[in-house]
């Protein structure tokens, strides 16, 4: 743990990094960071000044200059460092990421290992994704080729669910790939990230600028989109404030990659194996206490599979064991905030109220008073006009909606709501697969899987609502940090 005490945030607050330093902000104003599970205050977040981010633009501006004229293979060596320091002081990035978000230590283990996955991606990306091409005699004795080059500062904005993961769908390729980043954190998670630039400082030496840290809010992401010096932003988080994001940067002229909310469903056909539905749906409407833009939110169940859904749903989530995640047996760990904790409490309530039957109900639980913990709800007899079936909820709450068949399933899908991130289907019949796959307005599909998390070698992108760009993330961000030129010779 020497990297940690040496930053010393506990209870300070956050420092910024900015070209290669840890500087304390000059900014008056801060935000309680909480770990979740007790309710304490563990440190607290700046919100970084003008001055500063306009610092921390200029030196990734002037870091960019000399990092993409080092060669590919020198620039990648960093990023096999990474890999393997972030290998060998994984269960720490587990530990803090438990303590500031909230979920389990198992779920931060696999958030650590998609941060590493996102690494390796981007090493390949550098070699392979970043070749140019070329046709030799277009015409005669003339030779036509493309390059692609990087395009310099970008602002990688961050979403508190998966405080490590997501700056990770978008930064190792950023520099791989010769471009340097400002990443902006969620103001309620952002000690992993603040630990890991700490650790890739020190440990990488990644060159002074190459990647900068500013905490903040709305105001600084609103700075670092209309920055002249920023290329454009990557934005993962809600829709309200990813539309706000990608109109800013359409004005501005950015590039943007813009990934919003969801309310994604899970369809139980009568076929499919109902200890494998029970399992998936579960894992996926509780799993990171629902707060994922992969949740299966919706249960949506064919009349002829209900009961028998039912019965196993109902006495598998009341089992499901609530706690510390930093408890090993623990099954569910606290929501994020007090705040996200009253939000789902009034969805239940809501839900209740316009005639659904709460088959459990988190509300009863008791654990620790301070930590913000709510148990897994389920509320059955939900129809689609209900706010419950409609509206992202962001909380371990899953709504049972019954349909005739797969028709009608469809198009509850595609009509509830206007998200579309994720949709998964539960059969042992390949045409009601083939069926959901093609139909469904969704980005991501599952089949007889619950949470269709595409591999870091995959894009990953929603439609409808929960997407606003071309470029999707992960790998698919090697063309979105980089432009090409096209080169016509004769000799
Ligand atoms: P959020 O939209 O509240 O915040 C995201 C980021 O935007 C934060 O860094 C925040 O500081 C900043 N921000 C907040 N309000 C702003 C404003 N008015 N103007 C400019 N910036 C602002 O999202 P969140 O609550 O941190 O994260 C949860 C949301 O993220 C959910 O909707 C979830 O579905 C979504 N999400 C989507 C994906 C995906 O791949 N589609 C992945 C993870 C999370």
């Amino acid at each position: 743990m020497a990297v940690l005490s040496e930053i010393d945030y506990r209870p300070n607050v956050l420092p910024l990094l900015i070209n290669g330093e840890w500087l304390k902000s000059d900014s008056t104003e801060s935000l309680p960071i909480f770990n979740p599970a007790t309710g304490d205050v563990i440190s607290k977040v700046p919100l970084a000044t003008k001055a500063e981010l306009d610092r921390a633009v200029e030196s990734a501006h002037e870091a960019f200059q000399k990092w993409k004229e080092i060669s590919v293979p020198d620039r990648v060596q960093y990023l096999f460092r990474m890999k393997y320091l972030f290998e060998e002081r994984s269960e720490e990035l587990a530990r803090i990421n438990t303590q500031n978000h909230g979920k389990t230590i198992m779920e931060s283990r696999g958030d650590v290992r998609r941060t590493i996955d996102n690494i390796e991606s981007a090493i390949s990306a550098a070699y392979v994704l970043m070749k140019g091409a070329n046709l030799d005699q277009v015409s005669e004795g003339i030779d036509e080729s493309t390059v692609k080059e990087p395009l310099g500062v970008f602002g990688i904005i961050c979403p508190f669910n998966f405080p490590l993961m997501v700056p990770f769908w978008f930064v190792p390729y950023a520099i791989a790939l010769g471009c340097t980043v400002i990443v902006k954190p969620s103001e309620i998670t952002p000690l992993p990230i603040t630990y890991v630039a700490d650790l890739i400082t020190k440990e990488v030496k990644l060159p002074p600028g190459v990647i900068n840290l500013v905490h903040g809010a709305k105001e600084t992401v609103d700075a670092i989109i209309s920055h002249p010096k920023v290329k454009g932003v990557t934005f993962v988080g809600s829709t309200p404030v990813g539309r706000h994001v990608y109109k800013l940067a359409g004005e501005h002229g950015k590039r943007a990659i813009v990934q919003g909310g969801a309310k994604n469903s899970i369809l139980v056909m009568p076929d499919a194996s109902i200890d494998l539905a029970t399992e998936s749906c579960l894992a996926s409407a509780f799993g990171n206490a629902g707060q994922r833009c992969l949740a299966g939110s919706n249960i949506i169940v064919t009349e002829k599979a209900h009961d028998s859904l039912m019965r196993k749903l109902t006495k598998d989530a009341k089992a499901i064991k609530v706690g510390n995640g930093l408890n090993e047996t623990t099954q569910m760990g606290p929501l994020v905030s007090k705040r996200a904790k009253e939000r789902v409490s009034q969805y239940i309530h809501h839900g209740i109220s316009e005639g659904a039957r709460a088959v459990v109900d988190g509300r009863s639980l008791k654990v620790n008073q301070n930590g913000f913990f709510l148990g897994p709800t389920v509320l059955d007899e939900v129809t689609p006009e209900m706010r419950t079936a409609k509206e992202e909820i962001f909380g371990p709450l899953a709504s049972v909606v019954r349909v005739r068949n797969l028709d009608e399933a469809i198009d509850f899908v595609n009509t509830s709501t206007n998200y579309g991130n994720a949709a998964s289907i539960f059969t042992k019949d390949g045409r009601n697969a083939r069926e959901f796959r093609r139909r469904v307005l969704a980005g991501n599909i599952g089949i007889n899987i619950g949470v269709a998390a595409p591999l870091a070698y995959f894009p990953f992108g929603g439609m409808r609502d929960s997407f606003f760009g071309v470029l999707h993330g992960q790998v698919d961000s090697v063309d979105f940090f980089t432009d090409r030129k096209v080169i016509m010779s004769r000799w």
